[in-house]
C-alpha cells in the first residue's frame, strides 16, 4: 500500500538533542543481544539497590527445566526507587500534577517530599488494618491521587497490589478479589468521570456478597457521598491516617518477589492475573520510559491511561517516577466537557509528550480539526501511541494536526505480559512509517515464524514470537503457572508466544497485523484485519471500522466488515457499496469485503479495545454463545449489532 512507503525522517532538531541516535540504537541493541549478562548487570545499575545483584537473566523456556528469573541476588525497594532517592536532588520538584474531572476545580501538585509523606501514611494505615508482606491488595479506585498513593504504599511495604478498573462491574470486581484470594480493598465512596458519579462503595459492597475473601475494606473519601459503612469490615482512610506517622521504612525485597498481579483486558477471553516481580519489572519500566519517550530531567509527561491498565501501571507511575519525572494523572473522560478536553490539558500543564490510545484518537479524529485547532499544544514535542494497531489515517491525523507536523509519533507495541515496550521507535533513532511500531527495544528478539514454528528471515509475515526473556516478562499466570505455560510457551516450543501477527518490511521494521486469531484467509491469502481496517478508516465519512472473517462456501473464509459513520453522516445502500468498492481500490479486488454492516457503535473492552471475538460470533449468526462479555464496557451495544446483522 502507498501508505507503508511514506516515511517521516527523524528531524534535525531530534537528531541534536536525543539521547539515543541511530548508531546508538544499533550499538546498544548489538550489546544487549550479543553479551546480555553484562548488559543487564549494567543497565541495572540504573536502579537504587539495598544489595546490587551479581546475576542477570537465569531462564529456560523449555518445558524441562522452565523457569524466568532477573537479578535474583539483589535486594531493593521499589517504592523508594520511585520516591526516596529522588529527595535530595529534586524533593521540591513535583512529581503529581493532577487534574480532576471538572475544569472548574483545581488542580493538585505533589512535590516529590510530599509524595513521600503520603505513601508513608497510606502505608502505615495499611499496616493499622492488618495488611503484611505478601499479602494481597484489591485496589477499585478512581484516577485520584490516592489510587497512587495506595500503589506506592503497598510496594512500600511488601504487599501485592492488584488494581481493578474503577469501570468493572461488581461481578467482575468480585472474580479479580476470589482469584488472588484478597483480604484487603482499597476504594472510595465515589468516582467521578465525564460529570458522572460512579458508585465504588457500593460497588465494593455487592462484591462482598459474592467474594468471602474480602475481610477489610479501606475507603478513601473523594467526593463526600453518602456511603453505608459496615461494622468490622469497613474504615474511613482519613480516620485511621490521624494515628498513623508519616514515616514508615521501606521494606527490603527481593528482586523477584511480586510486586503486583494485574488482569488483562479480556480481549479474547477470560482474563489472566499476571504477576510481575519487583526488580526486573522496576528496570524495564524506568529503562522503556526512558529510551522511547527520550525522557530528560523536567519534563512533563503525560499518559492518558487509567491505572487500571498496564499501561497506567508502567507510564503513570513506575517508569516516569523512577526516573524522576513529572507525571500527569487525569481523573476523567477525553471528550468531557468537550472534545477539547485533551488539548486544554496539554496547554495547562505544559505536557511535553502525551501517550494515548488509538481508539481515543479516533473518537477524537470523528470530531474534526476545531477542537484540536482553538488550543496552542506548543509544549507538545513527542506523541505515543498504544493499545492496538494504529490505522495510518488516525496516526497523521495526530502528527499533522495534534502536533503540527512537529511532533515524532511513537507507536508502541507490548502488552500486560511483557511490562513495557517491547517494539516502538526511539524518536532520535528512527525514521517513522504511520502504522509500523518499527525495532525491538534492547534486549528483545523477536521472531516471526509461519504455523509450524519455522523462523521466516528477511521481508516476511506470520506470528510473533520472542526468542529471549527479557527483564520485565511476566513470571506466572497467579495461582496457574500450567496456565502460564500452555498458554505462552507451548505453541512454539522454547519460545514466548505473543498471540499477535506481525509483518517485518525490507527495513526490518515491524508491523503489528492484530491477533492472530484475526487474520483472515480469504481464497489461501492471508489478511490482517488492521490493513482493511486502516483502509475503511481512510474515508472520509468513517469514523472507525472493525473487521472479522466468517466461513464462506467458496473463498474458505469471506469479509465481514462493521462500520461507525463520522458524527453527522447517515448510512445508506449507496455509502455501503462506495465503502466496499474504496477497499477494493485501496487494497485490491481480495480484500472488498463481502458484507458490510453500518454500527453506531462496536462492542469494547473497558480499555478500549475491539473485541472481535464477539463480532466473528454475530458475522457467523452463533449469538446464542458470545462467551465472557464481563469486560464489555457497554453490553447494549450487542443486542443492536446482533438485530441488523448482514445475513
Ligand atoms: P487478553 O489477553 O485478556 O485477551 P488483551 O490482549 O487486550 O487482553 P492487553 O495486555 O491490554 O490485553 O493488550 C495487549 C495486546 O494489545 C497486544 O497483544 C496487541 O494485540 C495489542 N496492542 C497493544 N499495543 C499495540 C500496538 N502498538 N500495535 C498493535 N497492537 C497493539
Ligand atoms: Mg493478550
Amino acid at each position: 500500500m502507498a501508505d507503508q512507503q511514506q516515511v517521516y525522517p527523524v528531524p534535525d532538531e531530534w537528531k541534536r538533542r536525543a539521547k539515543v541516535d541511530a548508531e546508538g540504537y544499533e550499538t546498544l541493541y548489538g550489546r544487549s543481544i550479543a553479551d546480555p549478562g553484562s548488559f543487564w548487570l549494567e543497565q541495572a545499575r540504573r536502579l537504587d539497590w539495598i544489595k546490587r545483584p551479581e546475576i542477570a537473566g537465569d531462564w529456560s523456556f523449555d518445558e524441562s527445566d522452565f523457569h524466568i528469573n532477573w537479578f535474583t541476588d539483589g535486594k531493593l525497594n521499589v517504592a523508594a526507587n520511585c520516591i526516596d532517592r529522588h529527595l535530595a536532588s529534586r524533593g521540591a520538584a513535583p512529581a503529581i500534577i493532577w487534574e480532576p474531572d471538572d475544569p472548574n476545580e483545581p488542580a493538585r501538585r505533589y512535590a516529590y517530599l510530599e509524595l513521600h509523606q503520603e505513601v508513608c501514611r497510606f502505608a502505615n494505615v495499611l499496616k493499622a488494618e492488618g495488611v503484611e508482606k505478601g499479602d494481597r491488595v484489591t485496589i477499585y479506585m478512581p484516577m485520584i491521587p490516592e489510587a497512587a498513593f495506595a500503589v506506592l504504599a503497598c510496594a512500600r511495604i511488601g504487599a501485592i497490589h492488584s488494581v481493578v478498573f474503577a469501570g468493572f462491574s461488581p461481578e467482575a470486581l468480585a472474580g479479580r478479589i476470589t482469584d488472588c484470594d484478597s483480604e484487603f480493598c482499597i476504594t472510595a465512596d465515589e468516582g467521578r468521570r465525564g460529570g458522572k458519579r460512579i458508585p465504588l462503595k457500593a460497588n465494593v459492597d455487592a462484591a462482598a456478597d459474592r467474594a468471602p475473601a474480602l475481610k477489610k475494606v479501606i475507603v478513601v473519601q473523594a467526593t463526600g457521598g453518602d456511603v453505608a459503612m459496615k461494622e468490622g469490615r469497613d474504615v474511613w482512610y482519613h480516620h485511621v491516617a490521624e494515628s498513623v506517622s508519616d514515616d514508615c521504612p521501606a521494606e527490603v525485597m527481593g528482586a523477584e518477589d511480586p510486586l503486583f498481579i494485574l488482569y488483562t483486558s479480556g480481549s479474547t477471553g477470560k482474563p489472566k492475573g499476571v504477576l510481575h516481580t519487583s526488580g526486573g519489572y522496576l528496570l524495564w519500566a524506568s529503562l522503556t520510559h526512558e529510551l522511547a519517550f527520550d525522557y530528560k530531567e523536567g519534563e512533563i509527561f503525560w499518559c492518558a491511561a487509567d491505572i487500571g491498565w498496564i499501561t497506567g501501571h508502567s507510564y503513570i507511575l513506575y517508569g516516569p517516577l523512577a526516573n524522576g519525572a513529572t507525571t500527569v494523572m487525569y481523573e476523567g473522560v477525553p471528550n468531557w466537557p468537550d472534545a477539547s478536553r485533551i488539548w486544554q490539558i496539554v496547554d495547562k500543564h505544559q505536557v511535553n509528550t502525551l501517550y494515548t490510545a488509538p481508539t481515543a484518537l479516533r473518537a477524537l479524529m470523528a470530531e474534526g480539526d476545531q477542537p484540536v485547532k482553538a488550543t496552542s499544544r506548543a509544549s507538545l514535542r513527542l506523541l505515543g501511541t498504544v493499545g492496538e494497531p494504529i490505522n495510518p489515517q488516525a496516526w497523521r491525523w495526530y502528527y499533522d494536526v495534534v502536533g503540527d507536523g512537529r511532533c515524532p509519533v511513537i507507536d508502541t507495541w507490548w502488552q500486560t505480559e511483557t511490562g513495557g515496550h517491547m517494539i516502538a521507535p526511539l524518536p532520535g533513532a528512527h525514521d517513522l512509517k504511520p502504522g509500523s511500531a518499527v525495532k525491538p527495544m534492547p534486549g528483545v528478539d523477536p521472531q516471526i515464524v509461519d504455523a509450524d514454528g519455522n523462523v521466516l528471515p528477511g521481508a516476511t509475515e506470520g506470528n510473533l514470537v520472542i526468542a529471549k526473556s527479557w527483564p520485565g516478562q511476566m513470571r506466572t499466570v497467579w495461582n496457574d503457572h500450567d496456565r502460564f505455560f500452555q498458554t505462552y510457551f507451548s505453541t512454539y516450543p522454547g519460545k514466548y508466544f505473543t498471540s499477535d501477527g506481525c509483518r517485518r518490511d525490507e527495513d526490518g521494521y515491524y508491523w503489528i497485523t492484530g491477533r492472530v486469531d484475526d487474520v483472515i484467509n480469504v481464497s489461501g491469502h492471508r489478511m490482517g484485519t488492521a490493513e482493511i481496517e486502516s483502509a475503511l478508516v481512510l474515508h472520509e465519512k468513517v469514523a472507525e471500522a472493525a473487521v472479522v472473517g466468517r466461513p464462506h462456501d467458496v473463498k474458505g473464509q469471506g469479509i465481514y466488515a462493521y462500520v461507525t459513520l463520522n458524527s453527522g453522516v447517515h448510512p445508506s445502500d449507496e455509502l455501503r457499496d462506495t465503502l466496499k468498492q474504496w477497499v477494493r481500490k485501496e487494497i485490491g479486488p481480495i480484500a472488498t469485503p463481502d458484507a458490510l454492516q453500518f454500527a453506531p457503535s462496536l462492542p469494547k473492552t473497558r480499555s478500549g479495545k475491539i473485541m472481535r471475538r464477539i463480532l466473528r460470533k454475530i458475522a457467523e449468526g452463533d449469538t446464542s454463545s458470545l462467551g465472557d462479555t464481563s469486560t464489555l464496557a457497554d453490553p447494549s451495544v450487542v443486542d443492536h449489532l446482533v438485530a441488523n446483522r448482514v445475513a
